[in-house]
């Protein structure tokens, strides 16, 4: 009966919304299927999926729902995150069209290019600008994170030793009061996948700053050619045929982690690091993929997800695909039972969301 009223006050409020929407220009899409959007490819359908194609219409969108005290969702490339099915009333928020995504600041230091970004701008699209405009080396190594400037604030995304935050400023947002924020680096609290930003709720990350030294400028042949690096071990070592939302836990190696917490899970990754150890030095790297794939499978019976339709990647235990369902709570059903083994000792990295009204 609450969740009735509930539900049906949000709806006025939508309506509401709606009308405000026209009014301000804010281009909006109704029922958004989420699965289309989502890297895992599946997700409810969110009623009001809103794409403003400026920054100051991001910012008084996100004071107006939060002087209507409506609880509202951003997302960025859905490439870490898992939405429920059904119905979603909370309107979701997405920067991915502002134009003009990047601007380059006049800065008087000399040693320093200066630039700012909107956070829905892709990590490829900021990666090759950083590249190919400022020749600024460092960045190369997230090529191939298929997500967007304001996900990676939240993770502190990071690959083959570059990370997001290595040349960030500050970050511009709106906060759950409707307030303009500006924090600088120091304050976010960056950790190896984590930042301060994962402990708040109801805000809008809207630009994000960078410095980049100078000196930093290297021969562009040489960036490049890690550029191709980084894409071929990805494509070796990553999944790549499956949906999937790269990994599923904050960890740099799950299988060791995992060791920790019973013996069956111990003698399996003794099997993992001695067989492929035993590859390494006599046989050809191409066993090692074979070798993975039955590993997993072995993991997979001890967790009891074999026989559904969502799994763990041939190629790593720590990456759960999609085998060809839309079910999005099948998929957070399979997260549920690792959890309950787990029991909250290793931080899961992908944002499941269950809760939106
Ligand atoms: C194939 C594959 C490979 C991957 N490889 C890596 C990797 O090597 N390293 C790595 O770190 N990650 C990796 N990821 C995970 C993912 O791409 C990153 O976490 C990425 O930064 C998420 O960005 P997104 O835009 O998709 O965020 P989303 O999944 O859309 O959102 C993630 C979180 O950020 C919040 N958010 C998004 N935009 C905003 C905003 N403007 N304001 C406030 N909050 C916001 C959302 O509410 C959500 O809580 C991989 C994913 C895949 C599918």
């Amino acid at each position: 009966m609450r969740k009735f009223n509930l539900n049906s006050e949000l709806k006025n409020k939508i309506i509401n919304l709606k009308r405000w929407l026209t009014l301000k220009e804010i281009n909006y899409v109704e029922d958004q299927d989420l699965k289309k959007k989502s890297w895992l490819k599946c997700g409810g359908i969110a009623k009001l999926f809103i794409e403003p194609d400026n920054i100051e219409k991001a910012e008084i969108l996100g004071k107006y729902l939060v002087e209507e005290n409506i609880f509202y969702y951003p997302v960025g490339n859905l490439s870490n995150t898992l939405i429920r099915d059904g119905e979603i009333y909370s309107p979701i928020i997405n920067l991915r069209k502002i134009v003009n995504p990047i601007i380059q600041l006049n800065n008087d230091d000399s040693e320093i290019i200066s630039v700012k970004v909107s956070s829905g701008l892709t990590i490829f699209k900021f990666v090759m600008y950083v590249v190919n405009n400022l020749k600024i080396y460092g960045l190369e190594g997230m090529i191939g994170i298929p997500g967007t400037i304001g996900g990676a604030m939240i993770t502190n995304a990071s690959s083959y030793d570059s990370c997001i935050s290595d040349y960030l400023d500050k970050v511009k947002y709106v906060n759950k009061k409707g307030e303009i924020i500006s924090i600088f680096k120091d304050d976010i609290n960056f950790g190896w996948r984590s930042s301060i930003f994962q402990k708040m709720d109801n805000f809008l990350i809207t630009e994000v700053f960078f410095n980049f030294p100078k000196k930093n400028i290297k021969d562009n042949h040489e960036i490049q050619k890690r550029i191709n690096y980084v894409k071929n071990h990805r494509e070796m070592y990553q999944e790549k045929k499956l949906p999937n939302l790269g990994s599923l836990y904050a960890t740099k190696n799950l299988y060791s982690d995992l060791s920790k917490l019973s013996i069956p899970l111990f003698v399996l990754y003794l099997l993992y690091i001695s067989g492929t150890k035993f590859i390494y030095l006599f046989l050809h790297h191409k066993n090692l993929l074979r070798f993975r794939k039955f590993i997993v499978k072995l993991y997979c019976l001890y967790f009891k997800i074999y026989k559904k339709n969502f799994s763990m990647s041939d190629r790593t235990i720590n990456c759960l695909v999609n085998m060809g369902s839309d079910n999005a709570n099948e998929a957070i059903s399979i997260i549920q039972i690792l959890e309950k083994k787990i029991k909250g000792r290793i931080r899961l990295e992908n944002i499941i969301v269950r809760d939106l009204k």
